[in-house]
């Protein structure tokens, strides 16, 4: 199948990119590489550098590229941005975004797949987390996505559109040439990494008194080839709808600080700060809708594998991609 998929030079995306070469799709990647990087991109796909502000060029390489599916990363993803430049993420987000759905429909695309969050849920009523919870997010990245699934909403009921929205818990691990390296850290797992390779002297725990049992955040993290492989069934015909992917088990702060001085064998030191605006005390997923409907079985469940996979990657590639 011919795909195109924004941010394919991301985190996920990468990963993402390369299954679907694996698997013998025709990839082109658009990326504007603000956050991406160039070397990330499997050979196998074609390559375009375009940010999604640019309308008309988006609605040229969307035509040209024949694709009869999208994936769309591409998006700014941080809650503490967030909180202190909410324009920046409904421009991004939302307005660029809608750009890619005009795109979209005028050159016949069937089927769009759109990395959402567990941020639109923001402070959930009961754990796990099922599709069906009220969402109600709490930062400005959380409700820039929520935006973006209901535009998917109207666009599917007028247009024929078809969509799959996954809500991704926290995107986390690495594959032998896909890892984690943003521009400006702000992920948990990489961070305490760092200080592992001798790159930071300590880590900063944002928050000890949430009502968790041991004062931290706590998160339910999953593997980018995990959801790399959810996307990839999402392109079956007759897959819809909004899924929730995670393992459905919470880790908090310090049990992920605790895990990576277990994977690397090095002591790491902490310093506690306070909350970082804009966190929820704890999300954990169900991922049972995800599992039932496209047949999709997390293959790195354990927190221990997805950080032993970081750490490979980040021993492997000290300076990330070095571009
Ligand atoms: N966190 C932390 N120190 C860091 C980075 C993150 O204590 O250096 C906390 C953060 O406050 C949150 C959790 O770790 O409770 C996961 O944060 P991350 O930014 O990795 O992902 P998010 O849940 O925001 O998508």
């Amino acid at each position: 199948m011919k795909v195109l998929v924004t941010g394919g030079a991301g985190y996920i995306g990468a990963a993402c990119v390369e299954q679907l070469c694996e698997a013998g799709h025709t990839v082109t990647v658009l990326d504007n590489l603000r956050e991406g990087h160039r070397s990330a991109v499997d050979p196998r796909a074609r390559f375009v550098r375009l940010c999604l502000s640019e309308r008309e060029a988006v609605l040229r390489v969307v035509r040209e590229s024949g694709a009869q599916a999208i994936v769309h990363f591409a998006a700014l993803a941080l809650v503490g941005e967030s909180m202190t430049d909410p324009s920046r993420y409904f421009r991004n987000n939302v307005a660029y975004g809608l750009n890619l759905l005009d795109a979209a429909v005028a050159a016949g695309v069937r089927k769009l797949i759109f990395s959402s969050t567990c941020a639109t849920y923001g402070q959930p009523e009961r754990l796990p987390i099922t599709e069906d919870l009220p969402q109600r997010p709490i930062n400005p990245y959380g409700e820039s996505k929520l935006m973006f699934e209901r535009l998917l909403g109207w666009y599917e009921r007028l247009h024929g559109l078809e969509f799959v929205a996954f809500r991704y818990f926290n995107a986390a691990g690495a594959t032998e040439r896909c890892g984690e390296d943003h521009r400006v850290e702000t992920h948990l797992i990489p961070n305490v990494l760092k200080v592992a390779l001798g790159r930071a002297a300590q880590c900063e725990i944002y928050g000890t008194d949430y009502p968790t049992p041991d004062g931290t955040c706590i998160r339910d993290y999953i593997h980018i080839s995990d959801l790399a492989d959810a996307h990839i069934r999402a392109l079956a015909p007759g897959a819809r709808g909004f899924f929730n992917l995670g393992n459905g088990a919470g880790y908090s702060v310090r049990e992920v600080v605790r895990m990576c001085e277990e994977v690397s064998g090095v002591r790491i030191p902490v310093v506690e700060r306070p909350r970082r605006p804009g966190d929820p005390p704890r999300l954990v997923a169900s991922a049972e809708k995800a599992m039932r409907e496209l047949g999709w079985r997390p293959r790195f469940p354990g927190l221990r594998e997805i950080v032993a996979s970081a750490w490979a990657w980040h021993r492997a590639h000290p300076d990330g991609y070095a571009d």
